[in-house]
């Protein structure tokens, strides 16, 4: 039955771009329920500090982790800290444990809320760095300082959320579309994976069905061109957790089939980075949408080569192949990227191989297609993707 459950759900999981972070509370806190809710679309689950005990969230840290080995799945896991949301503002000391519990438990992100300018961002990085701490952090944008200064934040930080919720509280709600659209366009052009937050399907909390507003409101978070789209109580404390996802599933798979495949041949040369990786990302996302290619494969130490190859947008899902755990499940937040772990290819034509199979396994490619394969050579050095080779699998 799970084998059967995860041949559909990979299937299907290639067909989405965009991914789902959930919220885990009270109403996701067995076994039973992160299992279907992974089986059902959940990317990335995320643990709100501002409720429950370090040791409520560690066991749900164990129980992610052991459902997700099981099915297979490279489930990230998202740590939210509220910072500075207490009105006293959090000592160092508060940070600090939260920190450190990031660390014993190889949390993949940490999400920092209330943020006002890039010197807060950086602080953290400081203090981690101190720590012996190296966890991508994601900032949230929520008040009005952080969104005058949104771009720089982005530019110091892995990645960014619209937390809408505070947000809309902080600035008048009628500027929180607009500034929705202004973040993820930082976002996109830098390359940065960006969360969309916060009352997606919030009428689901309390009914099987959302209204066609906030259906509409993830399809046009999609269309924006979000990274991905979170539930909160909808997942946490709702009673539809399985529900919500199916039906943010279906909505991301509909708002899709309308995103141009072609972006790496529109772009602004504005947005062109003067930098070989990027360079080498459009061109294998080009030759991709021009020969129709199966799959994109990118051979990705650290990370950067699948990012790059994201920020393009292609059709074909893009299978990252990294050799590293905490790397293959921070891809997992990233729009289009279906990471997974091979062992290392020392020589190209050994990695030619490793990228035919993958996309055969994947159920991408069968023998005789041809699939885009992107690497930086020499093999296995983080941020020198330099290397596009169109391969008959
Ligand atoms: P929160 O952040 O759920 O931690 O408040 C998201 C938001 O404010 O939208
Ligand atoms: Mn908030």
């Amino acid at each position: 039955m799970v084998c059967y459950n995860q041949i559909t759900m990979n299937k299907d999981r290639l067909k989405r771009h965009v991914k789902i972070v959930c919220t885990l509370g009270p109403a996701s806190n067995t076994p039973e329920i992160i299992e279907n809710m992974l089986i059902s679309g959940m990317d990335v689950a995320r643990l709100n500090l501002s409720y429950g005990t370090l040791e409520e969230h560690r066991h749900t840290v164990a129980m992610v982790r052991s459902v997700s080995k099981k099915l297979d799945l490279a489930t990230a896991i998202l740590l939210d800290c509220p910072g500075r949301k207490r009105r006293t503002g959090d000592t160092k000391a508060v940070f600090a444990d939260h920190l450190q519990f990031a660390k014993d438990n190889q949390i993949d992100y940490i999400a920092l809320s209330f943020i006002t300018s890039t010197q807060q961002v950086e602080e953290v990085k400081a203090l981690a760095r101190e720590m012996n701490i190296n966890i991508p952090i994601i900032a949230k944008i929520e008040k009005g300082e952080a969104l005058a200064v949104s771009s720089s934040i982005i530019d110091i930080s892995d990645g960014v959320m619209v937390a809408r919720g505070d947000l809309g509280l902080q600035i008048s709600i009628e500027k929180v579309p607009l500034a929705q659209k202004k973040i993820i366009h930082e976002a996109n052009q830098r390359g940065k994976p960006v969360i969309t937050a916060t009352e997606m399907l919030e009428s689901m909390v309390k009914s099987p069905t959302p209204t066609r507003a906030e259906a509409t409101d993830v399809a046009n978070a999609v269309l924006d061109g979000t990274d991905a789209v979170m539930l909160s109580e909808e997942t946490s404390i709702g009673q539809y957790p399985i529900q919500a996802i199916q039906m943010m599933v279906k909505i991301i798979l509909e708002a899709e089939t309308v995103l141009p495949h072609d972006k790496a041949f529109n772009e602004p040369q504005d947005d062109f980075l003067s930098e070989v990786d990027d360079a080498t990302a459009r061109a294998s996302c080009q030759i991709a949408c021009q020969i129709q290619a199966k799959a994109i494969i990118a051979l990705t130490a650290g990370g950067t080569t699948a990012l790059r190859v994201a920020k393009h947008r292609p059709g074909q899902p893009i299978l990252a192949v990294t050799l590293n755990e905490t790397i293959m499940r921070q891809l997992n937040l990233v729009w289009g990227v279906y990471p997974l772990i091979k062992s290392s290819p020392t020589t190209l034509e050994a990695w030619l191989e490793v990228a035919s199979e993958t996309a055969r396994e994947a159920g991408t490619a069968q023998t005789g297609d041809v699939i885009v394969v992107t690497a930086g050579l020499p093999l296995g050095v983080p941020g020198s993707t330099n290397m596009v080779k169109v391969h008959r699998v």
